[in-house]
């Protein structure tokens, strides 16, 4: 096989368990090669007439059980070794909750601020132009990610439909409800997220009363699940955005946390609470941490001053390799983002399944599916870590490998069947 594009940040996940699974050549370049990968360029008229020209993505990981899905980020970080790392993750993801998906990413190299409304919906239009022959609900099912969101699906779904010449709204999801979007996919990601950790603190008889909760980053991640588990009775006791955090030791009644940022654009000087920083609420002692702002949040700097039982990771990547080996050692739970997070993925799958049927459900309806298949996750990986004997992370992607190489293997794409240990 072709080895020039190989994923080496893949590599370096799939290593984790290579031994455990006793993986052979074969196996490690179906999971580290990406099945396809488009790389592009392509000009936009801006608002001044000048022509500019985008770099775009498009990666397709595997696709071995189902067509694949992923959403397409806007910023200027954007690169290809990037979007490998990512599609490679969303095959892990949506096999980690028993989607019949495989794994994707794209992106265009752009920093959004700077152009106008209607320029983006140019460059969104243009991007899909782009990848038009290469997706579809039967092919790859993007969806919106960083700085992506349901109105520029609902662009990217109306340029598809016009090139198409029909309507196809299952060929991408995140859209917004009135365009045959699915109810509840706003929260989906926070809910998903709620719906574990309410298996996990019944497993370690948590009472959600005396459960102390922080919560980093109050976006759509952050702000949600701190209103859901407040609303379920748990003690969430700290909140914080780019700016500040705030702190109550007998927990914060999160309605008014939201409406005082709507107004003043801040979570800092709520009343009757105490100013804390980002760092501080990262290393306070409660239940549960959450961090739901950016990546590489927890690292070997303040790995050691954790002090929280049980870390849900709802942002992807919070926690670095290096502080999950120290978090390990104190003995602190961390729930992967892979899991934690899929409930966006699994909101949008059934986005995509009502618009196959045509037939749309109602928000209650889409909730309970969503928690019976997230609470299933969790079992699956609770039976993997007992079989194994081994933490949460290694258990899910030891289970979503073996699922990935068996379909392959099914396929015909592999002579061996996996061996375990
Ligand atoms: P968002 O942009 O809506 O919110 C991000 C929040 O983080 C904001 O409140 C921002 O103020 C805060 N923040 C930024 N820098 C910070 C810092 N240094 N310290 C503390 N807070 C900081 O983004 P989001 O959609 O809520 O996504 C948050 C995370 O969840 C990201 O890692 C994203 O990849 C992940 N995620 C999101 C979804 C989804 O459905 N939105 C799904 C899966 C994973």
């Amino acid at each position: 096989m072709e080895k020039d594009n190989v994923c080496i940040d893949c590599h370096n996940q799939v290593d984790k368990v290579a031994k455990i699974l006793k993986l052979g050549q074969a196996e490690l370049d179906i999971l580290t090669i990406p099945k396809r990968i488009l790389t592009f360029s392509y000009p936009v008229k801006l608002d001044s007439g000048e022509i500019r020209y985008f770099t775009g993505y498009r990666v397709q990981f595997n696709d071995a059980r189902g067509p694949t899905k992923g959403g397409i980020r806007f910023h200027p970080d954007v690169n290809l070794e990037e979007i490998k790392t990512l599609a490679f993750l969303m095959t892990l993801k949506c096999t980690v909750v028993n989607l019949p998906y495989g794994g994707a990413k794209g992106g265009v190299m752009i920093e959004p601020k700077r152009f106008s409304e209607a320029e983006i919906e140019r460059i969104s239009r243009g991007y899909i132009r782009e990848i038009k022959d290469f997706i579809g609900p039967d092919i790859d099912i993007p969806a919106p990610d960083v700085n992506t969101d349901s109105r520029i699906m609902a662009w990217m779904l109306d340029e598809y439909e016009k090139i198409k010449g029909r309507h196809v709204p299952g060929v991408i999801t995140g859209k917004p409800v009135a365009l045959h979007g699915s109810k509840a996919r706003e929260f989906s990601t926070s809910m998903g997220g709620a719906y574990v950790l309410g298996e996990m603190a019944g497993a370690l008889n948590l009472k959600p009363a005396k459960t102390s909760v922080a919560v980093q980053g109050f976006g759509n991640v952050g702000m949600n699940i701190a209103r859901i588990l407040h609303e379920w009775g748990y003690k969430v006791v700290a909140v914080s955005d780019s700016k500040n955090g705030i702190y109550n030791a007998n927990g914060l009644d999160i309605k008014d946390v939201i409406a005082h940022k709507e107004k003043t654009g801040q979570v800092a000087k709520f009343k009757g609470a105490k100013d804390i920083s980002n760092e501080e609420l990262l290393e306070l002692k409660t239940d549960v941490l959450v961090p739901a702002a950016l990546e590489n949040q927890i690292t070997k700097k303040n790995a050691n001053n954790i002090k929280a039982k049980l870390i849900l990771e709802m942002a992807n990547g919070p926690v670095t390799t290096e502080a999950d080996d120290i978090l390990l050692k104190k003995d602190i739970m961390v729930v992967p983002d892979i899991l934690a997070n899929a409930g966006g993925v699994v909101v949008s799958y059934f986005e995509w399944v009502q618009n196959s049927m045509n037939f749309y459900w109602s928000e209650n309806e889409v909730l309970d599916k969503l928690k019976t298949y997230m609470t299933n996750a969790v079992k699956d990986m609770s039976k993997v870590c007992g079989e194994f004997n081994c933490d949460m992370r290694k258990a899910l992607y030891i289970n979503s490998i073996r699922k990935i190489l068996e379909a392959e293997r099914l396929r015909g794409n592999l002579a061996q069947p996996v061996k375990s240990a």
